[in-house]
Order: structure tokens, then C-alpha cells, then sequence
């Protein structure tokens, strides 16, 4: 009925494709042993490092953001490692889990789905580890469960106060290309992303950046997978080593036509694109809880991440929103991720190629929505929005 018509999937991840990206794809298989291919893939290297603001280096693998988790702690970490976990949602979790299942001893420090870490307790974990068993912390920039955006510069600070060795490995899966994240500046070792968020490819690429202190690690291991190891992947000796086999050939013309996009329009204007879209977000999810159960996850604005909110809904609420936009309206919502009950929670996935009418028209209807379904709210939480985006626009 009033679904048809361009959809949006406003779910955070895959996010939505640039119809450049597709069509840059859309093309026949290039010849990977010469040519044009093989100068594309070179000229990727410094725009990665760019949107990840560092001079390190960058590994590329075929995968998901999974496979970004095990590459990263495959090239620093031998089984029986010692890491410390931030956990704060959904991913932290699962990039402790990973590590375990590379039989890394991972310690969680979990600070639950609703609030960034406490520098007090982090702290507290590093002193009581004077023997600097724990190679690296791991934390999620961006934990797309709860979005919450954790300080990473705060726990370099930590780390260096306490004149602990630890590796600092970032989750920026969620947040590259969407909020500020500044690798060399924050003292991050190691960093990990894929192509499929904020970097608007369809799935499939990993990425590790890392800088010389990991490549000291890297250089302790005895062992390192074939397949993993990123020392060949970051400095090819010939072409099939930068993805230690054939080349995902058209991921490559989609992520080159991605990063064109993201240099036209400049890293800074886009972090500026996401907070003004995402302040559009929050208020109007603050004028419908004034009616109502719904609140945004993360109460206090400067934890919020730019990219993806979510939102407490209450009840079934969250699913029945989630059913009706999509069945009635055409679009598409974040699930209420690793929450319980799940039906309680909805998320807005607002990164990458996203603009200030799809956020507008994605407002109306979730209000469209809550009308339809009788779920209590105030008034106004569109107009608030309108009014955030034109304030965005003053001046
Ligand atoms: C999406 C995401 C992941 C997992 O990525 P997959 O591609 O689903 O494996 C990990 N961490 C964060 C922060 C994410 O947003």
C-alpha cells in the first residue's frame, strides 16, 4: 500500500548505498594480474588512511566486521594472551568472545547497555595488573547495541597514566566516516572497520590499520595465520598478497567510488552532516517521550553516537513500530540488538549516505506510526526535528 516507493533501510548496517557506489559495480570482471585493477587498489591505501586519520598501515580483507576482530587480534595476541574488554552493549562482548575462541584470556569490564565506561574502574584494572599481563585493551568506539560513543583518547589517557604497555585496539566498525575518530591523534595501536556502515559498500571488506608499536607485536608472535597475517597484505610483494588470493574485485571499484565521495565532501563536513542529523533524531525521540515510555537509550548527549540511536521503546512497542514502518511506510528499522525483550527496543540506523529529508521523512513516520498504533507520545517530536535541522542550516 504506502510502502511502495524507495525504500530506506535505516538499520545501522548495511546502511544505505550510494547509487554511485552500485554503479561503479556494476561493470565487467577486470583482469586481476595487469592493469587498471591493480592501480586502484594502491590508490585506496592512502584514502583508508586518511578517513582513519593515521600514517600507520592498513591491511584489506574479504570478510565482515567478525573477520576485522579476529585479523586484528590474529597479528598481536598468542593463545594465552591476557586482554582487557570495555564492554559496554552488544560488541564489546563479541570481540571478547572472539578472542576466546583464539583461546585469548579476555577479562570484560561490562558497564552494561546503557552507559560508557568508568575511567575509575578501568584504571582500577590496569594498577591491579603491575605485571603488565595484559597485551591490549579492546573497546568498541561506537557500540551500535546501545549507542553509546566511548572516549578512546580518554583511554589512552588511562593506559598512559598508568605507564601500562597494553596495546589500545579500537571497534570503529560503526562509527568510521561518521563520527570523529582521530587514530594517530588518540594513541590507537590498532583499528578495525569494514566496508558496510559508514563507508556505504555493500559487506564484505575488513580493515585493519595499525601502527609501528602493534608491528612490534606483531614482530613477538612465533605463529601468525597464513591467512591473517598482515604484513604481506600491507606491504604486497605482488598483487594476489594484498588479499593473499583473488581480489574482491568489485568491492574494490565500490570502495574506491566510496572514498571519492567521502574527499569530495570532506571528513570534517561529513562528522558535521552526522551530529546535525543525529541532534534531529534526538529531538524528536525527546518530544514523544514526553507522552510516553520512549526515551533515547543514552541519556546524556555527548555519550550518543552520531550514527545509529537507540531508542527505549517499552513493551512490544519497539517491534510493533518496527512492523508497521516497514509493512506500511517502507522503512526499515534496527532491531532492538542483544536487549531484553528485544520487542521493547528499536534502533535508527542515520549513517553514511544519509541526508537531512530521509531523516525528516524517517521521523514522520515512526510518528505516523506511533499515531496508527496508539502508542502513547508527545506531541511535536517532527516539528523538533524540522526545527534542529533548520537551526542546523542557520547561519
Ligand atoms: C556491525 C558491527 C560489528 C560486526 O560486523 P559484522 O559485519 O556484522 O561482522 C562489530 N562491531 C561493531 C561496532 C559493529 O557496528
Amino acid at each position: 500500500m504506502l510502502s511502495h516507493g524507495l525504500a530506506y533501510l535505516a538499520i545501522p548496517g548495511p546502511s544505505v548505498m550510494p547509487e554511485r557506489v552500485l554503479r561503479a559495480m556494476h561493470r565487467a570482471a577486470p583482469n586481476i594480474y595487469r592493469g587498471g585493477m591493480i592501480d586502484l587498489t594502491a590508490s585506496l591505501i592512502p584514502d583508508l588512511r586518511a578517513v582513519a586519520r593515521t600514517t600507520g598501515e592498513v591491511a584489506i580483507y574479504i570478510g565482515n566486521g567478525h573477520a576485522a576482530w579476529e585479523a586484528a587480534l590474529s597479528n598481536v595476541l598468542d593463545p594465552g594472551d591476557r586482554v582487557l574488554v570495555i564492554a559496554t552493549g552488544r560488541f564489546g562482548h563479541g570481540w571478547a568472545e572472539m578472542a576466546r575462541g583464539l583461546g585469548i584470556e579476555a577479562q570484560v569490564l561490562d558497564f552494561g547497555p546503557q552507559a560508557t565506561f568508568d575511567p575509575d574502574q578501568v584504571a582500577q584494572a590496569l594498577a591491579a595488573d603491575a605485571a603488565h599481563t595484559l597485551r591490549a585493551v579492546l573497546c568498541v568506539h561506537v557500540d551500535t547495541a546501545s549507542s553509546v560513543r566511548n572516549d578512546i583518547a580518554a583511554l589512552r589517557g588511562l593506559l598512559d597514566a598508568a605507564c601500562h604497555p597494553a596495546l589500545l585496539m579500537a571497534d570503529c566498525i560503526a562509527s568510521l566516516g561518521c563520527d570523529r575518530f582521530e587514530m594517530d591523534a588518540w594513541g590507537v595501536d590498532v583499528m578495525i572497520s569494514a566496508c558496510q556502515k559508514g563507508l556505504m559498500t555493500p559487506p564484505g571488506i575488513a580493515l585493519v590499520w595499525f601502527n609501528a608499536r602493534a608491528a612490534a607485536a606483531r614482530a613477538r608472535l612465533v605463529r601468525v595465520s597464513r591467512y591473517w597475517d598482515w604484513t604481506p597484505r600491507a606491504n604486497p610483494q605482488e598483487y594476489w598478497q594484498y588479499f593473499d588470493g583473488t581480489a574482491p574485485t568489485h568491492h574494490l571499484f565500490g570502495l574506491r567510488e566510496a572514498l571519492d565521495m567521502i574527499a569530495e565532501e570532506g571528513l570534517e563536513p561529513i562528522w558535521a552532516r552526522h551530529a546535525a542529523l543525529a541532534r534531529a533524531v534526538w529531538a524528536a525521540v525527546d518530544a514523544w517521550g514526553q507522552g510516553g515510555a520512549m526515551a533515547l537509550n543514552i541519556a546524556d548527549p555527548g555519550l550518543r553516537s552520531h550514527a545509529v540511536t537507540a531508542v527505549v521503546a517499552g513493551g512490544s512497542d519497539g517491534q510493533r513500530l518496527q512492523d508497521w514502518c516497514e509493512t506500511k511506510a517502507g522503512l526499515t528499522l534496527g532491531i532492538g540488538l542483544g536487549r531484553d525483550p528485544a520487542a521493547a527496543f528499536f534502533r535508527i540506523g542515520h549513517m553514511g549516505h544519509v541526508n537531512a529529508q530521509m531523516i525528516l521523512g524517517a521521523l514522520a513516520t515512526i510518528e505516523a506510526g506511533l499515531i496508527a498504533l496508539a502508542i502513547p507520545h508527545g506531541p511535536g517530536g517532527t516539528a523538533a526535528a524540522a526545527a534542529s535541522i533548520a537551526a542546523a542550516t542557520a547561519g
